[in-house]
């Protein structure tokens, strides 16, 4: 057979591999054999009777099979060893290309490949059999399949994986969100805040202040808890939007701030927490069911300066003492007094 068959029986074989795995029928050497001569129509009798069962929509049973193979196939081996060798070798050729595209090839699948080409290279040296090139396509087809098997059940794995990721991902943003930002003022919460002074008491110059709301339960009884947030979220604002030089506000818990100042001194500090008090002053929370305009609301600070070997609960401490001094000599004020 001249070399420009090898273009025909490859082509006879990728139409083969289809059919065998659209009606269902095993890779079997025998199987095989039929199929490729029914798709290569060189037994036109044959052809003629696999069609029947298909037009009839017959079941292609084992009895089936084996009666068409030996009445069409068996004594004339219509499919030379030849053939087969030079189209399984294309389609080696071609299946190994198409990996090497995807970039999907795999190891083991690469070694099929290598052994298979070394047995074909024995099919010309030893003078292999049309039984045993037959195994070797049977092997091929197997591997074949589970290939694009196990390319379609991992694409599909990968896919599942991505989307479990961005899942996880999403919640675990989330929890970390959850786990160091107050929901309802979008601070930095209190573990967050742990953390932070923690480190930053490590550095000298710190300074600590404890902001807290004067008689904010009034305000919750008098308009309710909705307009309570509402104060709390706008007191955040503030109390952000007056942080400088690196300094940090923190939700400390209930109606409690605290705003970790570095790189500062008492003076400096007490001087920020003036300016955080008047900015509270001026907040004005519209109610919007009755117009009505919240405002009075004030806040004691306490402020506190980190001092050498001082652990930061004293810092805490300290600062809740400047605080409460604050509360107690009627409120609206920063402690100490400069
Ligand atoms: P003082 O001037 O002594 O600080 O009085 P106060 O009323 O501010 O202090 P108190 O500790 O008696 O009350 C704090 C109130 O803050 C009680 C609580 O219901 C309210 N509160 C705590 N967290 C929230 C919140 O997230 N939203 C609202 N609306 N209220 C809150
Ligand atoms: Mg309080
Ligand atoms: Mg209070």
């Amino acid at each position: 057979m001249a070399d420009n068959n090898l273009e025909n029986s490859f082509a006879t074989l990728k139409q083969t591999i289809p059919l065998l795995l659209k009606h269902k029928i095993s890779a079997i050497p025998t199987n095989y054999a039929l199929w490729y001569t029914y798709v290569s129509n060189d037994s036109p009798e044959l052809k003629t009777a696999i069609d029947y069962v298909l037009d009839n929509k017959l079941q292609f049973s084992e009895a089936k099979t084996k009666e068409l193979y030996r009445s069409y196939l068996a004594e004339t081996e219509e499919v030379s060893a030849w053939e087969l060798r030079q189209s399984v070798e294309a389609m080696l050729i071609e299946l190994s290309q198409s990996l090497q595209d995807t970039h999907s090839e795999t190891t083991s699948f690469k070694e099929t490949m290598d052994t298979c080409v070394d047995d074909l290279a024995k099919v010309e040296k030893e003078g292999l059999s049309v039984k045993e090139v037959m195994a070797l396509v049977r092997n091929l087809v197997k591997d074949t399949q589970n290939i694009r098997r196990s390319t379609i059940s991992f694409s599909a794995a990968l896919k599942d994986a991505q989307k479990e990721i961005e899942a996880l991902r999403g919640q675990l943003e989330k929890s970390q969100q959850e786990a160091l930002y107050d929901g309802l003022t979008g601070l930095c919460n209190r573990r967050y805040f742990d953390e932070e002074l923690a480190t930053q008491s490590l550095q000298p110059n710190l300074c600590l202040l404890l902001v807290d709301l004067d008689h904010f339960k009034k305000i919750n009884d008098n308009y309710g808890h909705v307009m309570g947030d509402l104060v709390l979220k706008a007191t955040a604002k503030k109390l952000q939007a007056s942080c400088r030089d690196g300094a940090q506000a923190f939700r400390f818990g209930g109606e409690e701030f605290a705003i970790i100042v570095p790189n500062s001194n008492l003076a400096k500090a007490r001087s920020m927490a003036e300016s955080m008090r008047k900015a509270i002053e001026k907040i004005a929370v519209k109610d919007k069911r009755s117009g009505e305009i919240l405002g009075d609301i004030a806040a004691s600070i306490g402020v506190a300066e980190l001092t050498k070997g001082m652990n930061p609960l004293a810092l805490i401490e300290n600062a809740d003492k400047q605080l409460y001094e604050a509360k107690r000599l009627g409120r609206n004020r920063v402690m100490p007094m400069a």
